[in-house]
């Protein structure tokens, strides 16, 4: 039976680059995707920038360009490195369109008519100076629990407690560093907490197959047990200025961004029926005979398990039929990192000349229908493309093709089909095919890789390259070439969803027509001639991942670290916070300045200098420097004599009328002086004369 199904990846955040993370799931999803279309069925492929919200809106500005010119340029970006790892969306499109706003517009009123809409007045920060209500990511304060500074409104870092904005201590703007307000507002909440939804939930939540154990259990949690009341309603407008959906008969209040995110989904396949001329009703009507399926990184789940679904629900639309969660990427066993140069993006992978088909295999053979997280470990990745893809796939074909073509004018003869090695893989292949299915790849690709070993077993006892230095035994060599080859094209069709781009090359070179599922129950014909080999992969080089690692770090080991790999709307903006005290500089003017412990070895006041102290200073490998430091009045010299303090390494050399100074050391001081003094700054115990602070 032909099934039809539409399947979609989260959307990426239009204000940042895709990078090996995000790829895990559009990886993922792809290989699904193709192994259903060899299959036959009628499958649909869709995804879409998610352009709206305030980082959207607040990164044109500050490049100085309209939101609708920032969200083109990055939609060109990401539909590139897609395309460079051969992700093969039927339509990616973008949540800015008139698509997507006819769905949330109809959405919106179908839950309005049915009495889910609410509207309520709520106190929310307000920057005063940028004129705006404040995201919790844009508010930073002191944490009301461990007092660490400098923290989100939402959540702490430093002691991982969760709160509200509104209870952070000395909260200020982290978009222009004012102290923000408390102001009143009416908003639009979705009524979540109404009994339909928490009854539908339940019982969708729970229903069999939907979603993976782990994640109907998260569920369960969140909705709690029959009669609790655990959601709370769902907010979702944000006031003007935004950049997004205005809401229909409410002028200054727009659509928040995760409600029309996943109506993106409805308004990429929109787009595509129009193109296509699909019937966009036969998809998404109630009952729908066809299937929908959302592949999710396990941070979404919140929105793609209960409001999505609910949404759906009470508009009169089509739920899910499952959703598909996967975890997070690590690389050599840890969280993804712009020091160590494992942040990688897809454009430097492609860049420094890395095969994406290496990716795709590697990831494939990691991944599994569950939410772990998966490890790229580099030096495993080396070694398995090499010995499988090239070691045990690749080499059946380069080692007999060019025999075949030299001496048989490409003519294949009669295949042995009673061969071990191919009545393995007739026999494998239905539990092969059903590992795609349940999304377990690491599975199919043992399986797969456990049947190139039969093959080069064969290959090994007959070995063709001895065969053709006997006159005599010509036959027999185009025999085992054939054999060869013929193993060679079943490997290519049950490795194809995984990769498309070698398979093609193969289906060129064994001259067929684009191989689908069902060809791996056949072998190829007597008398049929190939073309002549091309190549099919190179072995990964160390230097090119060393390389790749390289390009990818950040030379200043106090960048911060990425945020969670949010695949969906707002991630956490790494701007530097403002504050009242200036303009601000980035990190890396911060980071120009070369600042160092040194320890005092001598000090002495300067004749004719009535402020100024002599200091002999020790900066460790940086060697001894001296400096004329303004505080006689403040320091008995001798009190100085062994203490570390803070230079300033890179200050450029000031000649002095008593002698050189080389550098300068930090002192507070109170500006307008009602605390009088003087105060060297000291390190804390155990710092070393030359290290670097930061
Ligand atoms: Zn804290």
């Amino acid at each position: 039976m032909t099934r039809k199904i539409l399947v979609t990846s989260a959307l990426p955040y239009a204000n940042g680059a895709i990078h090996l993370g995000h790829l895990v799931e559009y990886i993922q999803t792809d290989i699904w995707v193709r192994f259903q279309k060899m299959r036959g069925h009628t499958c649909w492929y869709v995804c879409a920038d998610d352009t709206h919200g305030t980082p959207v809106m607040l990164r044109a500005e500050k490049e100085g360009i309209s939101p609708e010119v920032l969200i083109e340029r990055v939609h060109r970006e990401h539909a590139r490195d897609f395309a460079g790892f051969h992700v093969g969306f039927d339509n990616y499109y973008t949540t800015h369109s008139d698509e997507t706003r006819d769905c949330a517009n109809e959405i919106y009123s179908r839950l309005q008519a049915a009495g889910l809409i609410e509207t309520r007045v709520i106190e929310q920060y307000y920057d005063p100076v940028k004129q705006m209500f404040l995201p919790d990511r844009f508010i930073k304060g002191e944490c009301p629990k461990c007092s660490a500074a400098d923290q989100y409104g939402d959540n702490c870092e430093n002691c991982g407690s969760a709160y509200t904005a509104n209870e952070l201590k000395n909260p200020y703007s982290a978009v222009s560093g004012a102290r923000p307000e408390l102001r009143q507002s009416e908003h639009y909440f979705f009524r979540l907490s109404d009994p339909r939804c928490q009854s539908f939930l339940r019982d969708w939540t729970q229903a069999e197959g939907r979603l993976q154990t782990e994640a109907a259990n998260k569920l369960q949690e969140w909705l709690g047990g029959e009669g609790e009341n655990r959601l709370t309603d769902w907010d979702i407008s944000r006031d003007a200025p935004y950049f997004g959906f205005e809401i229909p008969g409410a002028p200054g209040k727009y659509f928040y961004v995760w409600l029309d995110a996943p109506i993106g989904y409805m308004g990429a396949f929109r787009n595509l029926c129009l193109r296509k001329g699909l019937d966009f009703d036969e998809y998404w009507r109630p009952n729908s005979a066809t299937e929908l399926y959302h592949f999710i990184g396990k941070d979404i789940l919140y929105f793609h398990a209960l409001f999505w679904p609910a949404e759906l629900e009470h508009a009169g639309y089509r739920t899910p039929s499952k959703i598909f969660a996967h975890g997070f990427l690590t690389v050599d066993g840890a969280k993804m990192s712009k020091s160590r140069g494992t942040f990688i993006t897809a454009e430097s992978y492609l860049a420094q000349g890395l095969d994406p088909e290496w990716l795709r295999y590697y990831y494939a053979a990691k991944l599994s229908s569950s939410m772990e997280d998966i490890d790229l470990n580099l030096e495993d990745f080396i070694a398995r493309v090499n010995s499988d893809m090239v070691g045990k796939f690749v080499n059946i074909a380069s080692r007999s093709a060019g025999f075949i073509h030299q001496r048989f004018a490409g003519q294949l003869c009669t295949c042995d089909d009673s061969l071990p090695a191919i009545q393995a893989i007739r026999e494998r292949r239905g539990l092969i095919a059903e590992h795609y299915e349940a999304r377990d790849f690491g599975k199919a690709i043992r399986e797969i890789m456990a049947l190139t070993d039969l093959a080069n077993q064969y290959v090994d006892s007959v070995k063709p390259w001895d065969l053709a230095r006997q006159p005599e035994r010509t036959g027999d060599l185009q025999v085992a070439c054939t054999n060869a080859l013929n193993l060679f094209r079943l490997f290519a069709i049950l490795l194809k969803p995984v990769l498309p781009a070698l398979s093609a090359r193969a289906e060129a070179f064994l001259n067929v027509a684009p191989l689908v599922w069902d060809d791996s129950a056949t072998v190829l014909a007597a008398g049929h001639a190939i073309n002549t080999y091309q190549h099919l992969m190179t072995r990964v080089d160390r230097k090119l991942v060393t390389a790749l690692i390289e390009a990818n770090r950040e030379s200043l080991a106090a960048v911060p670290q990425a945020g969670p790999q949010k695949t969906t709307a707002e991630p956490p903006e790494t701007a530097a916070a403002g504050t009242a005290s200036g303009p601000q500089v980035s990190l890396q003017d911060f980071m120009t300045v070369d600042l160092r412990i040194a320890r005092i070895s001598d000090a002495a006041p300067v004749d004719g200098a009535d402020k100024l102290l002599r200091l002999s200073l020790d900066v460790g490998p940086l060697g001894s420097r001296q400096v004329f430091a303004g505080l006689k009045a403040a320091y008995d010299p001798a009190t100085l004599v062994g203490r570390l303090t803070v230079l300033v390494a890179n200050l450029a050399p000031r000649k002095m009328k008593f002698g050189l100074s080389e550098g300068m050391v930090l002192a507070a001081s109170d500006a307008d002086g009602e605390v009088p003094g003087i105060f060297l700054l000291a390190p804390d115990t155990g710092a070393q004369p030359g290290m670097r602070v930061k």
